[in-house]
């Protein structure tokens, strides 16, 4: 099959090919460009961010770790854009996925990354260990990319698997995905009135969880997740034994503010429990027919249930299906479950965390990492062999598809860590084209060693 799109023309060359511009491609071709080289982004949208943008998912999760270190130096960068802009907390976890997109665009052509977007890449060349080049399907037909060093940023790891790489997928006893959801912005909400039904719902049930909203208005938090207590589980289940709701929207709904939008929620709902696999376009068709129909019955529930939505609106259906888990690449080392409870520790570290293993699905499993671990230090190292391809010289994957195995993946695919493994990835392609090795081939600090110079900041 292989030689067929080897005829291919070459419509374009780069030292750094990044694949897919998500949060890790764009923090890659940003790391990669910074440090003098030829980076260029290739994206099956036209924006950037991905997940976080085009499927709505904010805030950032905390790491977990005292002082949230967040592993990056560019997480920084963008937070401080965002921040000046009023699109994000100061401690640059919720955010505006609108201003995330314009900020990583304005990084990107700052550092010199070309960027092509609207472009597709269903296919991989590769010659034995070496990645030639990539196919490209966009407006102008079909072609190929020539590269020194691929980066496979597209989160299901189309890259790998094309060019051949091994991979797992879903849960290790069934194969089946974590769910995959279809977020949406709600607008116009007034979020006082709304605030005085949470005090009630609290006084009347006693519990005090997930119903927040912030005297000035500007913040909230709630959720609502079935057979778990919740000042909103009494209206949810009302609202399913009248037929207002189905159970499926029960299951699991959490709404955050959005920075610099007042009156404003970013809904992590509706969840698809059957059908997910992020990498079938099928499934991902479904969410996307079947999750509108679920978001307007949501809408007609908070007009009937809920104060303070008597004018508000649905301001946005997110244009990427949110998949959690959908392929994960064999990689030199592959991150296990067990390295987190042990919280192991490497010598070629990028990233370190304590997020929870979150697993989501018809019953919940959130396993949190709070034993000791191995050297009392409390947070599990990713080392940079989970993005070095195993059989291939010249690609590394990161971002969600890291090498890990499914339940690490549940801990790992958080946007703190895809960050770290986009800018990690970035640069140790650049040091390795500088040195004329491959990426596996520089010594174990020396990515973290060029991420801390440029102000990377790590728990000690
Ligand atoms: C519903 C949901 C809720 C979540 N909640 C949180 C949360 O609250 N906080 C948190 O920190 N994390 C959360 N996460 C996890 C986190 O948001 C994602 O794991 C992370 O954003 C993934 O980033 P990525 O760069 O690996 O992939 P993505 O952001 O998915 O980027 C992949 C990019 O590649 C492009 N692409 C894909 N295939 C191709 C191709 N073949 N050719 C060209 N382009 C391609 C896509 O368009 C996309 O831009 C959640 C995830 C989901 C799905």
């Amino acid at each position: 099959m292989q030689h067929i799109y080897a005829q291919l023309p070459v419509a374009d060359r780069a030292e750094v090919v990044v694949c897919g511009g998500g949060t890790a491609g764009a923090f890659a071709a940003i790391a990669a460009a910074r440090e003098g080289r030829e980076a260029l982004l290739v994206e099956q949208l036209g924006m950037l961010g991905g997940s976080a943008t085009a499927a709505l998912v904010t805030p950032v999760m905390h790491s977990g770790i005292e002082g949230d270190p967040p592993c990056s130096y560019l997480s920084d960068l963008v937070r401080d854009r965002l921040l000046a802009r009023g699109a994000c907390e100061p401690d640059g976890r919720a955010f505006d996925p609108l201003q995330l997109k314009i900020v990583l665009e304005e990084l990107c052509r700052e550092s010199g990354v070309r960027i092509l977007y609207h472009t597709f890449i269903p296919q991989a060349v590769a010659q034995g260990a070496r990645v030639d080049s990539v196919v490209i399907a966009n407006k102008a037909g079909l072609a190929r990319v020539q590269g020194g060093v691929f980066i496979d940023c597209t989160g299901d790891g189309d890259v790998c698997v094309r060019a051949g790489a091994n991979y797992t997928q879903g849960a290790p006893d069934t194969g089946v995905n974590q769910p995959m959801s279809l977020r949406y912005l709600v607008g116009g909400i007034d979020m006082h009135a709304l605030r005085r039904q949470f005090e009630e719902l609290k006084r009347q049930t006693g519990l005090d969880n997930s119903a927040d909203v912030s005297g000035d208005g500007r913040r909230m938090y709630a959720a609502c997740v079935k057979n778990r207590p919740f000042p909103l589980s009494a209206l949810f289940e009302e609202a399913v034994q009248r037929g207002d709701l189905l159970e499926e929207d029960h299951l699991y709904w959490q709404a955050f503010h959005v920075p610099g939008r007042p009156g404003s929620m970013a809904v992590n709902s509706p969840e698809f429990f059957t059908r997910i696999n992020g990498a079938s376009p099928q499934d991902l068709t479904l969410a996307q027919l079947e999750g509108k129909r679920r978001i307007l019955r949501q809408m007609a529930f908070y007009r009937k249930y809920l104060r303070g939505f008597e004018n508000a609106y649905l301001a946005e259906i997110a244009a990427l299906v949110g998949v959690r888990e959908s392929r994960e690449i064999a990689t030199d080392y592959v991150l296990t479950a067990e390295d987190l409870f042990a919280k192991r520790k490497h010598d070629d570290m990028f990233c370190q965390s304590n997020y929870p293993i979150d697993v989501h699905g018809l019953v919940l499993s959130n396993t949190r990492l709070d034993g000791p671990g191995q050297d009392g230090r409390p947070w599990y190292d990713i080392p940079m062999r989970c993005l070095y391809v195993k059989g291939f010289d010249n690609l590394l994957v990161a971002g969600r598809c890291l090498g890990a195995d499914f339940a690490a993946q549940a801990s790992v695919r958080v946007q703190q860590s895809v960050r770290s493994s986009g800018e990690a990835a970035g640069i140790a392609a650049a040091l390795a084209l500088q040195e004329g090795v491959s990426p596996r081939m520089l010594p174990p600090q020396a990515v973290r060693a060029r991420m801390v110079a440029r102000g990377a900041r790590y728990a000690e």
